[in-house]
């Protein structure tokens, strides 16, 4: 009898430390991983809409570089993008290719679009993304002088052609933790559908959260 109470003490010791252990262990991977959702090109009248209301319903806030030129076209989604939650970032005036560009030039671009942000959005985000990811490393020194952040990307959906499956399709074969996805919602020269993105989004969102338990963080939340 004295033997059993023994054994049992044991194992009663020994399970509770596996408890102890694995919950310790644990802690880390607890924590839901957070990966950023993020919209260039933008703002414009249908499919930005469309994207905001598929982040409205889903609970999900996400990072939309815009240009001034869109922003001037469409103050009101512009406003709508920051109302919502999202975080806002700078993507040149005319979605220019700024590393062949002088420095006068993307000044004056990165200034306008800057003061748009401000005055529209109401946001003071100092986050950039050069249109194409096309900058050099002294650009973006410049740029971090003058207080902004530049923002690249590591989960290229090439939503801009490809078809709605194949943008998840995408996503989901190369998730992971702190990730950056780039996906349009818009075109810059407004010539171009986003209706595949539009397509892609709710079920992207679905995946990542029952598959691989993702929360979706915006790029300031991700870098602080
Ligand atoms: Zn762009």
């Amino acid at each position: 009898m004295k033997f059993v109470r023994i054994k049992l003490f044991v194992c009663l010791v020994i399970l509770i430390a596996a408890v102890s252990f694995s919950s310790c262990s644990r802690d880390p991977l607890t924590e839901d991983p957070t990966i950023a959702l993020t919209f260039d090109d933008g703002p414009d009248s249908l499919y930005t809409l469309q994207i905001l209301d598929i982040l409205k319903e889903k609970n999900v806030k996400a990072t939309f570089f815009l240009t001034g030129k869109h922003i001037r076209q469409y103050p009101l989604v512009a406003k709508r993008i920051v109302n919502e939650g999202h975080s806002v970032g700078n993507h040149t005036y005319s979605h220019l290719y700024i590393s062949s560009s002088s420095d006068s030039v993307i000044n004056y671009e990165i200034l306008t679009t800057q003061h748009l942000i401000d005055s529209t959005c109401g946001s003071n985000s100092k986050l950039f993304r050069a249109p194409w990811g096309a900058i050099t490393v002294q650009q973006v020194k410049n740029l971090e002088l003058q207080g902004y952040k530049n923002i690249s990307w590591d989960i290229d959906t090439r939503d801009f052609e490809s078809t709605s499956e194949e943008i998840v399709n995408f996503v989901m074969e190369h998730p992971h933790k702190g990730g950056i996805v780039l996906m349009h919602s818009a075109d810059y020269s407004d010539m171009q559908s986003r209706a595949e993105t539009v397509k892609a989004l709710p079920e992207i969102i679905d995946r990542l959260r029952s598959e691989y338990h993702y929360s979706f963080v915006t790029i300031e939340q991700l870098i602080k």
